[in-house]
C-alpha cells in the first residue's frame, strides 16, 4: 500500500507539474496576447481622442443652422436703413389695415414718405354718407394724376371706407350708419365714451349703439392702431351733411385742431364754428380721441348726402397739406 501510495504520489506530482507547466504556458500566451492588446487599446484610445476633436468640430458645426440668422442679418443689415423697420406699403396702392365685422377689408392708400404724417378718413358712417367715400377716391385719383402734389416732407394716408359693412350693405340708407352690429363707429372711441346718450338733437333714425365698450369694434381697433403706429400728426374725418367743420377736443377744442378747422374753413366755405350749435351730445368720437393723443383733428361735413364736393375739397386737401401747426 505504501509503494502503491508512493506511485500514486509520483503520478500526482507529475500531474501537478503538467498542470503548472500548462498554466505557465497559458499565462505566457495570454501575456503575449495582451501585451500587444495594451498597445491596441492605446491605439483604440488615440482614434477615440482623435474623434473627440472631430466631434468638437461637428459640435461647433452643429450651431451653424442657428448661426444662419447671423449671416442673414449681416446680409440684410445694408438694406435695412432703406427698407426701414416697418416696410412702407407701395405708394398709391390699396393695402389692408384690418377687417370689418363681416370680414370686409379696410384699405388705406399711401402717398409720399415724409415725417409729416397726415391722414384722411372717409366713410366712418356708411350708407347715406357714401359720398364721403366717393370723395376720398376722387382725391386719390387727383394725387395719382399729379393734379395735387404731396410735399416731399409729408406722408399722406387716405382711408376711403372705414365702415365697409354699412357702405356696401345699405347703400345710401341711414341703416348703413353703423357697422354690421349697428355700432356707430364714431361713438366707439376711448374719449368721453358713453354706452348711451340723449338722442334729442342727434341722429336717431335707426337703432344704433356705441358698442359694448371703447374700441369694442374691429374697425375702430384697426384705425386707432394704424394712427398710433404711423404717428399721424393731423387728420380729417369726412361726414355728410351739415356743411360744417368740427374741431377735436372736449370740452373745448385744442388749439391745433381749432387752427386747422379755421384754415380749412377759410378755403372751403364750410362753416366753422359748425352749424350744429351744440344741439347733439357727442361721445366717443374719433376726433376727440385724436385730440387727446396730440393729433390735430377735424370732422368735415359735406354739403349734402349726394354731392361729392370735389371742387371744394381739392382746396381743402391742398390747404391741409400746406398747413403748419
Ligand atoms: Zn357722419
Amino acid at each position: 500500500m505504501k509503494n502503491n501510495n508512493h506511485l500514486s504520489e509520483k503520478k500526482n506530482v507529475k500531474h501537478v507539474r503538467i498542470f503548472v507547466v500548462s498554466l505557465v504556458s497559458i499565462l505566457a500566451f495570454l501575456l503575449m496576447t495582451f501585451l500587444p492588446k495594451k498597445n491596441f487599446l492605446a491605439n483604440l484610445y488615440i482614434p477615440f481622442m482623435e474623434e473627440s476633436p472631430t466631434l468638437t468640430v461637428f459640435v461647433s458645426a452643429t450651431p451653424t443652422p442657428t448661426l444662419f440668422p447671423t449671416p442673414t442679418s449681416t446680409i440684410t443689415q445694408a438694406p435695412t436703413p432703406s427698407i426701414s423697420p416697418t416696410p412702407m406699403p407701395p405708394e398709391g396702392k390699396a393695402f389692408s389695415v384690418g377687417s370689418s365685422i363681416e370680414g370686409k377689408s379696410i384699405d388705406v392708400f399711401r402717398f409720399g414718405s415724409g415725417s409729416n404724417v397726415r391722414m384722411i378718413i372717409g366713410g366712418i358712417h356708411g350708407g347715406y354718407e357714401w359720398n364721403t367715400s366717393v370723395l376720398s377716391y376722387l382725391l386719390i385719383e387727383d394725387i395719382k394724376s399729379g393734379r395735387i402734389k404731396v410735399p416731399f416732407d409729408t406722408t399722406l394716408y387716405i382711408l376711403p371706407i372705414l365702415n365697409p359693412d354699412g357702405y356696401f350693405d345699405y347703400p345710401d340708407s341711414s341703416y348703413g350708419r353703423g357697422n354690421a352690429r349697428s355700432v356707430d363707429l364714431n361713438r366707439n372711441w376711448d374719449a368721453i365714451w358713453e354706452a348711451d346718450w340723449p338722442r334729442t338733437g342727434c341722429f336717431s333714425y335707426v337703432y344704433i349703439t356705441a358698442g359694448e365698450k371703447p374700441f369694442s369694434e374691429p374697425e375702430t381697433q384697426a384705425l386707432s392702431q394704424f394712427i398710433l403706429d404711423n404717428q399721424v400728426k393731423a387728420l380729417i374725418s369726412y361726414h355728410s351733411a351739415m356743411s360744417s367743420i368740427f374741431a377735436g377736443g372736449r370740452p373745448e377744442p385744442d388749439t391745433a385742431s381749432e387752427n386747422l378747422a379755421k384754415a380749412l374753413a377759410s378755403v372751403s366755405g364750410y362753416n366753422y364754428p359748425p352749424l350744429d350749435g351744440g344741439a347733439c351730445c357727442y361721445t366717443g368720437q374719433l376726433i376727440d380721441w385724436a385730440s387727446a393723443n396730440g393729433i390735430a383733428a377735424v370732422d368735415i361735413e359735406l354739403t349734402d348726402h349726394d354731392s361729392n364736393d370735389i371742387v371744394i375739397n381739392r382746396k381743402v386737401l391742398e390747404a391741409f397739406l400746406a398747413w403748419q401747426e
